[in-house]
């Protein structure tokens, strides 16, 4: 068994593998792919003292960080299922696809979220070429360009309003009559002179060069016909979805399903913390999710030190 076992292999829960680590105790990582959704990113140039660095050599460097101190690392293997102890001090149980189970006295939930995609095609061909989820980290890649950003939100406005003072022009595209997003993020957005607002508009295609993205496709709701913008740039706005299925019923989650936790990382469940982008800690960033991870081993050592095995 473990002291520490963190499900999750991300920035935050390699954060945590760390700072656990460090603290003497047995630690493990289960990880359905170790590294997170930084393998998906191409430049990382908002990771504070790094000017710029790339997602994959990111997620080796996480990597041999967290195995220089011996952690224990079970990569590829997905957690299907949270036990709580059956007192508080016991062990808690994860249970993995693969039919084995883990234990720990404590457990760090860090498994991260994903971007909702708009299903589209040319999404996945351009992902990374054009096509971004993310405004505070590849907006700027964007600069005296012409961007989308499809969905009208409220991640979808503030997206909007924050890459109209980088870019040329943004289109925002909203499937809907109206936009959703908070009165006063609409009229922010609406008081820009460099967006266009279209609604009751479904996007078909991002359409591209084979190379890069080149414009976006779209029909009209109302009358059915099709639309195409000259664009460089389309950011999906949808939702960023926490995976966080296997939890409910057993740990306490947000109505989007981010798992609930206290400015420590504690959730409702004891000996179990979370961090990163599965929880409802606002800005889903790197540094933000290390950060937590870090935070989260801290709470962890704290509850082991004081809480006696039953
Ligand atoms: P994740 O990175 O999502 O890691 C989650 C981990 O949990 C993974 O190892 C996953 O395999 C594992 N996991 C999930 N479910 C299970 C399960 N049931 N069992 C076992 N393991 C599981 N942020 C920035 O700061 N700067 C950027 O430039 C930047 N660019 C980005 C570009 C893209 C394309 C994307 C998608 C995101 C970008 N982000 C960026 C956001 C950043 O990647 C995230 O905020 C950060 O990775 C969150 O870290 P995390 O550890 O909380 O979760």
């Amino acid at each position: 068994p473990f002291d520490v076992l963190i499900v999750g292999g991300g920035p935050a829960g390699a954060a945590a593998a760390v700072y656990a680590a460090r603290k003497g105790i047995r630690t493990g990582v289960v990880a359905e792919r170790f590294g997170g959704q930084v393998n998906d990113t191409l430049a990382i140039e908002n990771y504070i003292s790094v000017l710029e660095t790339d997602g994959p050599k990111f997620a080796a460097a996480l990597e041999a960080q967290v195995k220089h101190y011996g952690v224990d690392i079970m990569n590829l293997q997905q957690a299907v299922r949270l036990v709580p102890a059956e007192e508080e001090g016991g062990y808690v149980t994860v249970e993995l696809a693969n039919g084995g189970t883990l234990q720990s006295r404590a457990v760090i939930l860090s498994t991260g979220a994903r971007w909702r995609n708009v299903n589209v095609p040319g999404e996945q061909e351009y992902k990374n070429r054009g096509v971004a989820y993310c405004p505070h980290c590849d907006g700027p890649l964007f600069k005296g360009k012409r961007t989308a950003v499809i969905g009208g939100g409220n991640s979808g406005v503030e997206a909007a309003i924050d890459l109209a003072g980088i870019v040329q022009h943004v289109t925002l595209i909203e499937f809907n009559d109206t936009l959703k997003a908070d009165a006063v993020l609409v009229s922010k957005l609406k008081s820009l002179p460099n967006v266009t607002i279209i609604t009751h508009a479904q996007t078909t295609e991002i359409t591209g060069d084979g190379q890069k993205v080149n414009g976006l496709r779209y029909k009209d709701r109302a009358t059915g016909s099709e639309h195409h913008i000259e664009l460089e740039g389309v950011f999906v706005q949808i939702g960023l979805v926490p995976n966080t299925e296997w939890l409910k019923g057993t740990v306490d989650l947000s109505r989007f399903g981010e798992i609930e936790v206290d400015a420590k990382g504690h959730t409702n469940v004891a000996g179990v913390f979370a961090a990163g982008d599965c929880t409802t800690v606002p800005y889903k960033q790197i540094v933000i999710a290390a950060g937590e991870g870090a935070k989260a081993a801290l709470s962890a050592f704290d509850y082991l030190i004081r809480t006696p095995m039953p």
